[in-house]
């Protein structure tokens, strides 16, 4: 039975991920500092073959035992939460990137970096293909999260190169679905709960940005199928269906049939202005598409949210 380490366990992405391998016969540890990530989190799985570890990552690391495959997932994912955590941001992924890298080297256990479409910056070329190297401004307040990432994957491919640890990078473009914080932040969690409590919904700017949303189911898949592939450079996985702000808020307000307001708030600094994932890399080389409409996974999303918040 293959045992994985997942970093993050307890967070949005990383509690599917933990899921999703328990689901293919892996023994996973999840470890989480829980500073963004939440316990309830991994009770729908509590009782199979998975045990959280309370640690943080950016503190050495021990693993008893063997393990095959460290999935390296901790990290601040939204712009609120790296706003609040800049210093925090900045060592899980320096850090513990490197503490993650140096346990996988000392298990041979095969690694990948969860990446993130934000080392496009604010892209001048699109949609984003994986040789584009972004548009990042260091020094701006995303740069904590931008620049972090940006070393990790330096970092992947010195441990790559240097001691032939066998590495992955994942570069997740905007996803979402069910255990994402009702309060994190982000457009979607922030669009539904103002929803349905019938409050403004509140599109930064005028909401002609461009964002691409990618189901989490999809983006799991092709994660691990990332993982069990031989494909060394980094990878997009994302969904390229691709539509504004506003659009999206509008979408969000007529599904939840709230009678909320549309109202405009100030665009945060370095927000950038389009993002769509080129996938042909995903597509060819993992055989990987994503499966799940827009409308689907929105659905199940708001009714996640929907019990969440008890309306
Ligand atoms: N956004 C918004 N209202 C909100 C939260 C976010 O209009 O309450 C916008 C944000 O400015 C960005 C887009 O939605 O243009 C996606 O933001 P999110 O925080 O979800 O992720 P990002 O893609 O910026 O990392």
């Amino acid at each position: 039975m293959p045992r994985a380490l997942v970093t993050g366990a307890a967070g949005f992405i990383g509690s599917h991920l933990s899921e999703a391998l328990l689901d293919r016969g892996f023994s996973v540890i999840g470890m989480d500092n829980l500073v963004t990530g939440d316990v309830a989190n991994i009770a729908p799985f509590t009782g199979r073959d998975f045990v959280l570890v309370r640690h943080d990552v950016t503190n050495f690391i021990a693993v008893e035992g063997p393990l095959d495959y460290v999935f390296h997932f901790a990290s601040p994912a939204s712009p609120v939460d790296y706003l609040q955590l800049p210093i925090q941001t900045l060592k899980v992924g320096g850090l513990g990137t490197h503490n993650c890298l140096g346990l996988a080297k000392d298990k041979g256990a095969r690694f990948l970096l969860a990446s993130t479409s934000e080392v496009y910056g604010d892209p001048l070329v699109h949609p984003q293909r994986e040789d584009y190297w972004g548009n990042v401004n260091p020094v701006g307040p995303r740069g904590v999260y931008d620049e972090a990432k940006r070393f990790a994957e330096a970092m992947v491919m010195a441990y790559h190169r240097v001691h032939s640890v066998e590495t992955r990078i994942v570069r997740i473009f905007n996803t979402y679905g069910p255990r994402m914080r009702v309060n994190d932040g982000r457009a979607i969690p922030a669009f539904m709960s103002q929803a349905l409590a019938g409050e403004d919904v509140t599109v930064f700017g005028d909401g002609q940005q461009t964002r691409s949303l990618c189901y989490v189911s999809d983006l799991v898949d092709g994660v691990v199928r990332l993982m069990l592939s031989e494909v060394t450079d980094p990878v997009n996985i994302g969904n390229p269906d691709e539509m504004s702000i506003r659009a999206l808020a509008e979408r969000i307000v007529a599904l939840t049939g709230s009678s909320s307001r549309i109202v405009e708030h100030p665009l945060p600094v370095d927000d950038p202005k389009v993002r769509q994932p080129d996938i042909t890399r995903a597509r060819t080389l993992l055989e990987w598409e994503p499966r799940v409409p827009l409308d689907e996974g929105l659905d199940r999303t708001l009714a996640y949210f929907r019990r969440k918040l008890g309306i």
